[in-house]
C-alpha cells in the first residue's frame, strides 16, 4: 500500500468506483472480488475471504471468495467453509471485529486462516456483512505481518463490509426474480397442459413434473376431500424416486390434508422442528423410516367456487426447502388443477353415462360393440380364442303382460347381476336392447364358454324373483306365484372364417334362436 493512498481524496476515488463496479455487477463472485480487490487497495491484505451464512442451508456459512497470496501472487481458493464460524470469528466480530496475533497465541488462530501457510496470519480483521438486522456473512483480511491492522482499517473494511451487504442483496434480489420469472414461464406451460387434459391422473403428472422443475420436492401428494363423508380421498402421490404410491381414504379429522381442510390455509414448515412443533399429526410414506426423513412441507388448498375442493402438497428431505415464492407458485397451480379435476370428473361422468345402459347399469350396446372390436382385432393377430355369447330373456312379452313392466324391469336388472356376477377381468358385457345381452370373453375356448353359458342358464332359472316383486305389488305377490323366468343363449367362438365381429355376433345370435326354436331355456352352440 504506498504513501499516498492514504490520501482522501485517493480513498474517496476508490470508493466512487468500487460503487460504480459494483452496481454493474450481476454476480456474487464478481462483486465479492470487487469488495476485496478494494480492500487490498484501501487496507492492503496477504489473504482474505467473504464467506456467507446461507439461510437456504440453515444459515450454514459458506464460502462465498477465498484469496491467498501464494509466492507474491493472489490466488482464488476453493476453501471448504467450516460448519460454524469460528469461536474466535464470532469474538472477533463481538469485539469489534479487531483481532491481531502475536506468535504466542497463535494457537487461537482462527480455523478460517487460509493463506501461506509458510507464513503465518499474524493479523486479522474480521467484519460482519450487515443487512438491515441480518448478518449475512463475515468478510476478513490477514496480514503476515504482526499489528498490521489498526483501528483505522477496521472502519474501512467495515465500510467495504456494508457495501458488499448492499450488493449482495441487490444480487440475490435480481437473481430471485430472474428465478421467478423464469418458473413462472414454466408454470404458464404448465397450465395450459392442465387445462388441455380431460384425465385425472395426467392433470396430476403435469403438475407434479412441473413442481419437480420449480421447486425442491421429494414427495408430492394431491389429496381430494369429500365433503358429504369428510374424509381426504387420495388423488395422486409420488414419493422418492418419482414412485407412484396408492393410499387410502381417512377421516379428515387429522394429518396435513385435515389440517388444511379444516384451516383452508397453505402450511410451511422448513424444520423436524417446526413440524413437531405443530399439532399436526402427520401421516408420511416409507421414506420417513429411512435415513431421509421429510424436512420440509409445503401444503396449499385446492379451492372451487369458495369451497374446499382438497390440497396439492410437496414434500423435501432437505431443510428449509420452501419460501414465499413456492407457496405463491404452488397456490397458482392448485387454483387451476381443481377446476381441470372437477372438469376431468365432469368429463368422466358423462362419458361413463354415454356408455351405460341406464336400466342395468351395464354397458349399452355401442360401448359393448366397441370394446368387442377391439378384442376382436387383438385376436385376429394373437390367434388367442375369443368366444361370444349372447342370452334373450324367454317370453318376456307374455311376463310382462302378466306382471307389469315395472316388475319386467326388475327381473332384467336381476339377469344382468347374475351375469355380472359370473365375469372375469377382460370380460366385456352389455345389453344389446330390450331383453337381449351379450359377453365377449377374450381368451375362452369353446368348453369353457359353454361352461359359463350353461351355468348362467342355471343360475337365471333359479333366481327367485317374488321377493323383489312384492316390493312392487305386495298383494299379487303374496303366496301364489313363483316368479321365475329363463333365457335361451347361443355361443359362438372365433376361427378364421369370422371377417370381422358382426360376423361373430350373428353366429352366436343364430346359435340363440336355434335354442329359442329347440324348447327355450337351453344353451345352443354356433355350427353344432
Ligand atoms: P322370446 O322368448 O321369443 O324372446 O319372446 P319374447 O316375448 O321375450 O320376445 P319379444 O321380442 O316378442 O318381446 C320382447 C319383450 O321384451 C317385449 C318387451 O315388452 C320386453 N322388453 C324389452 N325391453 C324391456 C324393458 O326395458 N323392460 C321391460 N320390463 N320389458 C322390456
Ligand atoms: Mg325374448
Ligand atoms: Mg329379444
Amino acid at each position: 500500500m504506498s504513501e499516498d493512498l492514504h490520501d482522501s481524496q485517493t480513498q474517496i476515488d476508490i470508493f466512487a468506483k468500487l460503487g460504480k463496479d459494483l452496481a454493474s455487477t450481476t454476480h456474487a463472485e464478481t462483486a465479492a472480488r470487487i469488495i476485496l480487490d478494494a480492500a487490498d487497495q484501501l487496507i492492503g491484505w496477504d489473504a482474505c475471504y467473504l464467506i456467507l451464512y446461507d439461510p437456504q442451508r440453515g444459515g450454514k456459512p459458506r464460502p462465498l471468495l477465498t484469496i491467498d497470496t501464494i509466492e507474491g501472487k493472489h490466488v482464488v481458493q476453493k476453501g471448504a467453509a467450516p460448519d460454524k464460524p469460528s469461536e474466535n470469528m464470532l469474538k472477533a466480530i463481538q469485539q469489534g471485529g479487531f483481532l491481531s496475533l502475536y506468535d504466542e497465541h497463535f494457537e487461537i488462530a482462527p480455523a478460517l486462516s487460509f493463506g501461506d501457510y509458510k507464513k503465518r496470519t499474524l493479523s486479522q480483521l474480521f467484519v460482519p456483512v450487515v443487512s438491515g438486522v441480518r448478518t449475512i456473512g463475515v468478510l476478513s483480511i490477514q496480514s503476515y505481518q504482526i499489528h498490521a491492522y489498526q483501528n483505522e482499517q477496521l472502519d474501512l473494511l467495515n465500510n467495504l463490509a456494508s457495501h458488499c451487504a448492499g450488493a449482495l442483496e441487490r444480487i440475490w434480489a435480481q437473481e430471485a426474480l430472474t428465478d421467478l420469472v423464469e418458473r413462472l414461464k414454466v408454470l404458464h406451460q404448465a397450465v395450459s397442459d392442465i387445462n388441455a387434459s380431460l384425465d385425472v391422473e395426467r392433470v396430476c403428472q403435469v403438475v407434479y413434473e412441473t413442481v419437480i422443475k420449480v421447486m425442491p420436492c421429494d414427495d408430492f401428494v394431491v389429496d381430494g376431500y369429500d365433503s358429504k363423508t369428510n374424509e381426504i380421498v387420495p388423488i395422486f402421490a409420488i414419493e422418492h424416486p418419482g414412485r407412484r404410491v396408492y393410499t387410502q381414504k381417512y377421516f379428515a379429522d387429522h394429518g396435513l390434508a385435515g389440517e388444511i381442510v379444516r384451516t383452508k390455509k397453505p402450511i410451511v414448515f422448513n424444520s423436524i422442528q417446526e413440524m413437531n412443533k405443530s399439532d399436526i399429526h402427520f401421516e408420511f410414506y416409507g421414506s420417513q423410516v429411512d435415513d431421509d426423513p421429510t424436512e420440509s412441507i409445503l401444503a396449499v388448498p385446492m379451492m372451487l367456487h369458495g369451497q374446499i375442493y382438497g390440497m396439492i402438497s410437496a414434500q423435501s428431505y432437505g431443510q428449509n426447502a420452501y419460501n414465499h415464492d413456492d407457496q405463491y407458485l404452488l397456490e397458482m397451480l392448485a387454483s387451476h388443477v381443481a377446476i381441470a379435476i372437477e372438469n376431468a370428473r365432469l368429463f368422466d361422468s358423462v362419458q361413463q353415462a354415454a356408455y351405460t345402459d341406464a336400466l342395468t347399469s351395464t354397458l349399452n350396446r355401442r360401448r359393448f360393440y366397441e370394446l368387442s372390436e377391439i378384442e376382436f382385432d387383438r385376436v385376429k393377430e394373437s390367434k388367442q380364442p375369443l368366444a361370444i355369447i349372447m342370452l334373450d330373456v324367454d317370453d318376456f312379452k307374455k311376463f310382462n303382460d302378466q306382471f307389469g313392466h315395472k316388475v319386467g324391469d326388475f327381473v332384467l336388472i336381476q339377469v344382468a347381476e347374475t351375469c355380472k356376477s359370473s365375469l372375469r377381468g377382460n370380460d366385456i358385457f352389455g345389453r344389446l336392447g330390450g331383453e337381449e345381452f351379450a359377453l365377449t370373453l377374450p381368451n375362452t375356448k369353446l368348453e369353457y364358454a359353454l361352461e359359463i353359458a350353461t351355468r348362467l342358464c342355471k343360475l337365471i332359472q333359479q333366481l327367485d324373483c317374488n321377493q323383489a316383486a312384492q316390493h312392487f305389488d305386495k298383494d299379487l305377490f303374496q303366496n301364489n306365484y313363483q316368479l321365475t323366468v329363463t333365457v335361451s343363449i347361443g355361443v359362438a367362438v372365433y376361427d378364421e372364417t369370422c371377417k370381422n365381429l358382426d360376423t361373430l355376433i350373428d353366429r352366436a345370435d343364430q346359435a340363440m334362436y336355434i335354442a329359442k326354436n329347440s324348447g327355450r331355456n337351453q344353451v345352443h352352440v354356433w355350427g353344432s
